[in-house]
Formats: C-alpha cells, sequence, structure tokens
C-alpha cells in the first residue's frame, strides 16, 4: 500500500490489501454452482481454522450486528434470562438486543476503562443460577478494554447448562480465541476487523448443540436462523443471495491469514499494540483503560485537557493521511481511539504516532 494512500487507523473498518481488494472484481457466478460451492467450501474450511473449531461455521451477507442478533435471536425467548456483562457502548447495545428478544438481562456492570471483575460475574452467577446464556463482549471497541476471563466465564456458563456466546467482532485474528477448548456456543466476528477484509460480512461459528437448539425450536428470523445457515453451509451453500464480490474479498483475506500464520498474526498484533501504547505514553499521553485490561486491538487515549477532539482529528487526516476514531458516549470528545488491526505493522505505527506527535505540538504551540 502506497504510503501517499490514507492510513485507515479505524477501530474497524480496516485498511484493506490491494489483492484483496482486486479479489472483489471477479465475475459474478450462479451462487447455487460448483463455483461457488467451491469458494464458500474454501472460505469455511479457513473460517473454522480461525476459529479453532470442528463444529460449524456461517458467514453471513450483513455487518457484525447482524451476526450478533443472529447469536441473541437463536438462543433467547421471551421471559429467559441472560447474564451480560457491560462496560461499554458495544456491551450495552447487546444487553438491549436480548432485551428485544423478549429476554430478560442481569447486567453485570464496570466503570469506563474497565470490564467487570471475574468475581462479581461469579457472584452474578451465584444469584441468578437458572440463566439461559451469558452473552459476552470480549474485546470493548468503545473503550479499549478486553475482558481476560473469557474461557472461565463460558466454563461458568457450561457448568449451568447455559449456552456461551462471544462477540468478538474487534478481536478475534489479533488474539487467539479457540472456541471448541473454551466452550463457546457462538462466536461472532466482523470481515472488517482483524482479518483485514472490506465491511459487510459476519462470521460466526455455532456449535452443534445450538444448531440442535435452533432447529427444535425455531426462532423468529429467517434470515439469521443459524440452523438453517448451518446446514445450507456444510454443502457449501448460503440459504440466501450472498455478498459475492465480499465472498471473494473474505477469501483472499483468509488466505492472507494463513500465508501470514494465525499465531504469528496474533503476535503481530501483541508487538504493534505495545509499540503504540509506549509511543503515545512516550508523549506524555495517557491510555483511557487500565493497564490490566488493555486492548491490544484497539488504542483508546485520553486527550490532555482543552484538545479539540474534532479538530484533532481532522488534522491528522487533512495533513497526515491518518484517519483515527472519535470516542464514544461518556468518552465522546475526551479519547480517540487508534485501531491495532489487520495488516498493522510498523510503518503504520511510526506514521500514526509521528501525525500524533506534530499535532499535539502544533496545537500546543496555538
Ligand atoms: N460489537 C463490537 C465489539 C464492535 O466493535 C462492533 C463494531 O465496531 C459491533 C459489535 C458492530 O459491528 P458492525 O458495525 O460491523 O455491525
Amino acid at each position: 500500500m502506497s504510503d501517499l494512500q490514507k492510513l485507515i487507523m479505524l477501530p474497524g473498518p480496516t485498511n484493506v490489501s490491494e489483492r484483496v481488494m482486486k479479489a472483489m472484481t471477479q465475475p459474478i457466478i450462479n451462487h447455487r454452482g460448483d463455483g461457488f460451492r467451491n469458494l464458500y467450501g474454501g472460505i469455511i474450511d479457513k473460517t473454522k481454522r480461525l476459529f479453532q473449531t470442528e463444529q460449524n461455521v456461517v458467514v453471513l451477507s450483513s455487518s457484525g450486528t447482524g451476526g450478533v442478533e443472529a447469536a441473541v435471536w437463536n438462543l433467547m425467548r421471551p421471559g429467559d434470562l441472560a447474564i451480560v456483562p457491560v462496560f461499554g457502548e458495544f456491551s450495552s447495545r447487546l444487553a438491549e438486543t436480548v432485551e428485544l428478544a423478549g429476554g430478560t438481562v442481569v447486567r453485570v456492570e464496570a466503570e469506563l476503562g474497565m470490564t467487570p471483575s471475574l468475581e462479581q460475574m461469579e457472584a452474578a452467577v451465584r444469584e441468578h443460577p437458572k440463566f439461559k446464556a451469558l452473552y459476552l463482549v470480549h474485546n470493548e471497541t468503545s473503550t479499549g478494554v478486553a475482558v481476560q476471563y473469557v474461557q472461565e466465564a463460558c466454563r461458568m456458563a457450561k457448568e449451568h447448562g447455559a449456552f456461551a456466546v462471544v462477540d468478538a467482532i474487534s478481536s478475534l485474528g489479533g488474539y487467539s480465541i479457540p472456541v471448541d477448548k473454551w466452550g463457546i456456543d457462538v462466536c461472532v466476528t466482523g470481515s472488517q476487523k482483524c482479518i483485514a477484509a472490506p465491511p459487510g460480512l459476519a462470521l460466526l461459528s455455532v456449535s452443534n448443540d445450538v444448531v440442535k437448539y435452533a432447529k427444535e425450536f425455531q426462532p423468529k428470523t429467517r434470515y439469521f436462523d443459524l440452523s438453517r445457515n448451518a446446514e445450507y453451509a456444510a454443502k457449501g451453500e448460503t440459504p440466501f443471495t450472498p455478498s459475492l464480490p465480499l465472498f471473494y474479498a473474505l477469501n483472499e483475506a483468509l488466505n492472507e491469514v494463513f500465508e501470514e500464520g494465525l499465531e504469528n498474526r496474533v503476535a503481530r498484533h501483541g508487538r504493534m499494540s505495545e509499540s503504540l501504547y509506549s509511543g503515545v505514553q512516550s508523549m506524555g499521553l495517557k491510555p483511557a483503560a487500565a493497564k490490566e485490561v488493555r486492548s491490544r486491538t484497539v488504542v483508546a487515549v485520553s486527550y490532555p485537557s482543552g484538545t479539540d477532539d474534532l479538530l484533532f482529528r481532522r488534522t491528522l487526516d487533512k495533513e497526515h493521511g491518518v484517519v483515527v476514531g472519535g470516542g464514544f458516549g461518556p468518552f465522546s470528545g475526551k479519547v480517540f481511539r487508534i485501531g491495532c488491526m489487520g495488516l498493522i505493522n510498523e510503518r503504520f505505527v511510526q506514521r500514526t504516532l509521528d501525525a500524533v506527535s506534530v499535532t499535539l505540538e502544533k496545537f500546543a504551540a496555538t
């Protein structure tokens, strides 16, 4: 990618290689023919490796939110109880989605910049042992924090006969999430984050238990019916018309993931986030998240007091071609967020740090 191009350092969508972009120009084919079955079959094999599962995976032509809605509407029925840690915008939306489906939510809350503790989760489970599902956002993109006890929380859910659902939209690929080993029933990710494909696809792992449940107790959704999607996926098809250009792009992006190797990719995300954290700290800036829960895919940074958020981000963009994200809710105007995802490398990190440093100096001088 030429340095003259904009550097998209958002917490998704993120930079996409030319090779992946070009893949989208392949011809439109019959989605009920062998060509598509080969394409989707290959995507499924690679997606299983990505989720480290031998159970089912599906790709939905929707953004990540569609995947989260599928995970909710397939499992929750009116009156069902769900435990949901809430510690930012996306976990809060997840709790609301469960309520939209008629579920009752036990919110386990933490202040922004933190996650609820494992002890809080254990207390919630003790108090509400008959919960139907745990819905956990792994990486809270709005605040740049990551839950450190995904495996333990999922184990707790399984011990209580509950489903364990993980929103790993902004983390899978930057973190290793071994779905089968950790007992995750549904894990959701988005194409536009650590996989470095264009936005518009949701990738889900779906346990055999969930397929069985959704088949027996039909969900009130046709498009997002996971048992139907899984049945079609097993024969290399989607129940409805897939977004073909995005499937081509995803296939190529997954090829890039496994050419690098998942372990190497995860390690690279770790190294690059360390460089970003130490770089911003050496400028005297403070990460918004508590050290022990800092995300390696979203680096949220508190502004020095008095910094104009919009002007700062506009200057980064216009004068340096570096695009970063703003804050959400109570963090709005107070933090900026750097995506450390996908193709992230030393050059991207340095260009971003240089742009932040020069811009802050310029602001301090005026
Ligand atoms: N959940 C998390 C943790 C996210 O980071 C996002 C998007 O950033 C979403 C859900 C929603 O995904 P999408 O915008 O792809 O619908």
